[in-house]
């Protein structure tokens, strides 16, 4: 058996938390979602935020479905539209908690698609991107809920400025302290990411967005539906590599596709009644 990666020293503030905002979710074909699952069966995607408070800034990891997300569903080509049950946008869980939406620093999203970014513009937050996501975005004709926003939405860019981290080639700490830490994943889009967030507490997660739909892409090692990598991916060889070496330190760190809401079990709500299950 190889040795397991040790984990990077991270040294998070004491008073950093994360907590959910699950914001709605939209069906999927088991047999979509994941090679040979059932055509007959129909999943739930979870479109849930992450909220992770730093003393240095706070961050919200993805957006989830927000209060335009039915003129986004209408800005999407017929096939692509989806039936989703909406929850409470961000923006209102945020009101809801008593937090004040200034205290976010930036939005730091795992790729540009709708369900990731629909929440995006009722933030005033700036987007934290790449600049090979932003090119993606642009290059969208048939998903072009972010560059509806964008040119109107504050951006800021980041590059990998830092060295190899769990696997990875390249990373940016966000804050210095190994807290939070981003790779590139350039599978799904040509500017995806996967985002590492470290807590005080000592536990760890690897928030993978779309690298894999559904758990079972790491844990059982099973892919999507070949169709659907055609039709969802990038870069398929980049998915396959990139959930590989997520599969090889699945032991170290709690992974949570961004649609899967098991990976979120065990993550506090902010608002205790926007967490009703999915219908
Ligand atoms: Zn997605």
């Amino acid at each position: 058996m190889p040795a397991l990666t040790p984990l990077p020293a991270a040294t998070p503030p004491v008073t950093m938390t994360i907590h959910q905002l699950p914001t709605g979710s939209y069906s999927t074909k088991a047999n979509m979602a994941l090679r040979g699952g059932s055509r007959r069966e129909t999943v739930q995607f979870a479109a849930t935020a992450v909220l992770v408070q730093h003393p240095s800034g706070d961050v919200l990891i993805d957006a989830g479905l927000g209060r335009d997300v039915e003129k986004h569903q209408q800005m999407l080509p017929g096939y692509r539209r989806v039936e989703h049950r909406v929850g409470s946008p961000v923006v209102d869980q945020l009101a809801a908690a008593g937090y004040d939406p200034h205290r976010l620093s930036g939005i730091l999203i795992t790729h540009s698609h709708w369900d990731h970014v629909s929440g995006v513009p009722d933030l005033a937050a700036p987007v934290l991107i790449t600049a090979a996501e932003v090119t993606y975005a642009k290059k969208q004709g048939a998903d072009k809920i972010f560059t509806s926003f964008s040119p109107g939405h504050p951006l800021r860019e980041y590059t990998f400025d830092g060295g190899p981290y769990l696997g990875f080639a390249q990373s940016h700490d966000l804050y210095g302290d190994g807290s939070i830490v981003i790779v590139p994943a350039a599978g799904h889009t040509t500017g995806s990411v996967i985002v590492f967030v470290a807590l005080p507490s000592g536990e760890r997660y690897a928030f993978i967005g779309d690298l894999t739909w559904r758990l079972e892409g790491i844990e059982k090692n099973i892919e999507r539906l070949f169709l659907m990598r055609l039709f969802a991916d990038s870069d398929r060889k980049q998915v396959t590599v990139d959930r590989e070496r997520i599969i090889a330190i699945a032991d170290l760190v709690r992974v949570v596709p961004a649609h899967d809401e098991r990976g979120f079990a065990g993550i506090p709500l902010l608002v205790q009644e926007a967490g009703r299950g999915p219908v």
